[in-house]
């Protein structure tokens, strides 16, 4: 595909969404098109691919006019509608809850697996991300409640998000912004004793780098250092970790080596080790063994003479881009046609479990390249054996596929299950074996005088719900038989 056709295309989307969106406003009195349009800005500094920028033009469409999924399909194709289809789907889901405060607590993270279950293309969450990051930006326009209660989600919810899909410069600007407005007092606090911890380190950390960075010409190692300001958030979640103790916080301070490849990763690390002391037990090894979100890194701390004390991040470029922007990084490398090695390079280093992401790559390359896609397979089905089903209250419970009833009640509580004389599946009266589906409304219906059934063990899937059922069912028996003796 062109460059023009692109810029024609998504030109095409900007009208549309400019028509659609045509006499509405946001709540800063502006014409709701800014947000769409930042929305659009943002993906497109993320190195997001054609499609997921058109359709986060197009994201509040269908929620909010009167444009059809249809007429979307018919201007942009199948991918752009299903991405924007996911989008739509995500808010609806979360329209249908509650405030986060009166979740149960199983269902804040439910709330980011529902996520990730019902964004089976990755970039409708990262689109989602862009949405939450420019709405958070512009926070300021809402009333106070409003405000604490969309913050409040995004530290539960996308910030975490954020993490999961190793986005590290997005999960700082969300999570500290979000902060701002859910504790103001502590966010003022904890950014001015950062500053005043720079300003007083700021002489001796010159001092270091000068050091290092001497140490490691002599070596003829290629590097770039630079310096890491470490986030509000990150350190309120840290002293509440460490009983308040400033003492225990060891990365206030942190400089980053970029090297040119892993070899000079570990070389570096040495010549770091040789010029300062370091602390016992805090040298981690992220290269041999990534964190779970595909995070590469050497990280050591060490104490130098005068007693300060620095954290050492030192990565490889292509690991430094992925700890930055993460999963967008790989939709951003795709775009400048990878030499070969690079790309085995990439797959290398990735732990199998973020593997799905070079398949991703491949196949989003595909659809840009306007070939044909099977869209089933672009679903990542990350939970493909679980179904997500909601309290009559908005609570969301995970099961897994199969799951009955009384295994939803169970999950409840046990006085729940032990107590059922009923279930509405989606506010109809229906019964013990009907299998639940994803997005159901379960309610169950209890009464005092209901005792649990050993025929109940027919009616249930989970080992959870059998294991609390035959607890049940061997106290009421236990109960019968002191009964009979009392009666004799
Ligand atoms: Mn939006």
């Amino acid at each position: 595909m062109t460059e023009t056709s692109s810029l024609s295309r998504s030109d095409r989307a900007i009208e549309l969404a400019k028509k659609a969106h045509e006499n509405q406003f946001r709540k800063t009195g502006e014409p709701y098109i800014i947000h769409p349009l930042a929305v659009k800005k943002i993906l497109e500094e993320w190195g997001m691919d054609e499609d997921t920028i058109i359709a986060g033009i197009l994201h509040d469409t269908i929620e909010d006019t009167s444009l059809t999924l249809d007429e979307i399909k018919q201007n942009f194709g199948e991918s752009v509608a299903f991405l924007v289809d996911g989008v739509t789907k995500l808010s609806t889901a979360r329209n249908g809850m509650r405030d986060i405060d009166t979740y149960l607590p199983a269902t804040k993270d439910n709330f980011l697996r529902l996520m990730i279950a019902l964004g089976d293309d990755i970039r409708v969450l990262i689109i989602k991300l862009a949405d939450r990051l420019h709405n958070l930006r512009t926070l300021s326009a809402l009333p106070p409640d409003k405000q604490k209660k969309v913050a409040k989600e995004t530290l539960e919810v996308f910030a975490p998000l954020a993490d999961r899909l190793n986005m590290g410069l997005l999960r700082v600007e969300l999570s500290d912004l979000a902060f701002k407005y859910v504790d103001k007092k502590r966010y003022d606090e904890l950014k001015s004793l950062i500053e005043k911890y720079n300003k007083q380190a700021e002489k001796s950390l010159k001092k270091i780098e000068t050091e290092v960075s001497e140490a490691l010409k002599k070596e003829k190692i290629d590097f770039r250092l630079v310096g890491r300001v470490k986030s509000v958030y990150s350190l309120h979640k840290k002293l509440a970790k460490h009983n308040q103790n400033m003492g225990e916080i060891y990365d206030l301070t942190a400089l980053r080596v970029i090297v040119n490849d892993i070899t000079d990763c570990y070389l570096a690390l040495g010549i770091i080790h040789s010029l300062y002391t370091p602390m016992g037990g805090r040298i981690k090894d992220y290269i041999a063994k990534p964190k779970q979100n595909g995070y590469q890194s050497l990280h050591t701390t060490i104490i130098t003479k005068d007693k300060r004390i620095v954290e050492f991040q030192i990565r490889t470029h292509e690991m430094h881009e992925y700890a930055e922007r993460g999963l967008a990084a790989s939709f951003y490398y795709n775009e400048q046609k990878l030499t070969e090695n690079y790309k085995k390079g990439k797959i290398e280093h990735l732990p199998t479990n973020l593997l799905w992401i070079t398949e991703l790559q491949t196949t989003a390359a595909k659809l840009r390249e306007g070939k044909k896609v099977d869209l089933k397979k672009l679903k990542l089905n990350l939970f493909a054996d679980k179904i997500f089903v909601y309290t009559p209250k908005g609570d969301i419970l995970d099961l897994p596929k199969g799951a009955l009833p009384l295994d939803f009640a169970y999950k409840l509580h046990s006085e729940i299950g032990d107590h059922v004389v009923g279930v509405k599946i989606n506010g109809k009266m229906s019964n013990l074996n009907k299998k639940l589906e994803q997005g159901d409304v379960v309610e169950i219906l209890t009464s005092k005088n209901q005792t649990p059934k050993s025929t109940w063990l027919d009616k249930i899937f989970t080992p959870h719900a059998r294991a609390k059922l035959l607890h049940a069912l061997r106290l009421s028996k236990s109960n019968s038989e002191t009964t009979k003796k009392w009666s004799r």
